[in-house]
């Protein structure tokens, strides 16, 4: 990635699920930008790895916080630990997800069905409420959904309806909180990452992928954290409750 801007100047940027994958390049991204940035996902080892590696890219004010996005303690100790040291929230991206299951829906058991509900989208909804006493005038908040939230492929489906319901939060928190906090979304396309390494790691499925793009190839982490940047940035300011499919042009909607 490559960006001279300082978008993120003296913002304070939070990040959920941000120690590798898309989470972590968005993380990088804003704080390449000059946001002090927080990250965290479950497990420590993976934190400390992604700080040193974000320190070593330059980005000076970082903060890792084991933070499992179930764990209603976790979420607000990241919150807490994110006030008392950079002192106020400008930017919340929500970007964790669980897709624990290839099931057809009629046929996922209630507690996968509860657990995705659980990590993809109330999880999503009880961050947002620790933080929101924080969040003060030009504030955003970045939802990441999924291009399966708008045509969930069959070894997804269950998952690709919770990353409907984040198109419909996305509208909702909008509303709720204008004027002083923005809320937008992105939607990627298909990302080599270990989370989609049981689609994007099989050669067959690559290409077909590949060809389903308008050009000819998969997403990368930078590609996502170019779109959540620009959305949590004041390039967006006249811009909330949208989504940004960021896919290679895969259908998705008018
Ligand atoms: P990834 O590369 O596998 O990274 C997942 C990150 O989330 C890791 O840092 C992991 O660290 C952390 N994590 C996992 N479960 C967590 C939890 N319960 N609480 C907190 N942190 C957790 O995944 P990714 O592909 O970047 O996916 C990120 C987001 O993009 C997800 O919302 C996914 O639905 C969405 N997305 C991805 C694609 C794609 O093609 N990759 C496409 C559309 C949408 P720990 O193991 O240390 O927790």
């Amino acid at each position: 990635m490559g960006s001279s801007s300082r978008r993120f100047q003296g913002k304070v940027a939070i990040v959920t699920a941000s120690t590798q994958g898309i989470g972590f390049a968005i993380a990088e991204r804003l704080g390449l930008e000059g946001a002090s940035v927080v990250i965290s996902s479950r497990k420590q080892k993976n934190v400390e790895e992604a700080v040193e590696k974000l320190k070593a890219k330059g980005i000076g004010q970082v903060l890792g916080v084991v933070c499992h996005v179930s764990n209603p303690q976790h979420r607000k100790n990241l919150i807490l630990q994110t006030v008392e040291k950079f002192g106020k929230i400008d930017v919340v991206v929500s970007n964790a997800a669980a897709n624990p299951s290839t099931d057809s829906i009629l046929e996922t058991k209630e507690s996968v069905l509860d657990k995705l509900w659980e990590i993809n989208v109330k999880a999503a909804i009880l961050i947002l409420q620790d933080a929101a006493p924080h969040l003060n005038k030009g504030s955003s908040v970045i939802l990441v959904s999924s291009i399966a939230g708008y045509d969930p492929h069959p070894s997804m489906s269950m998952y690709g309806v919770t990353k409907t319901a984040l198109l419909g939060l996305t509208k909702a928190l909008a509303k709720e909180m204008a004027p002083n906090t923005r809320v937008n979304c992105i939607a990627p396309g298909f990302v080599p990452t270990h989370f989609a390494d049981f689609i994007t790691g099989n050669d067959t499925m690559r290409a077909m992928l590949e060809q389903k793009t308008l050009l000819n190839r998969l997403g990368t982490t930078d590609d996502m954290a170019a779109a959540a940047a620009f959305l949590a940035s004041d390039d967006a300011s006249y811009i909330t409750g949208e989504i940004l499919v960021v896919a290679g042009g895969i259908n998705s909607r008018l």
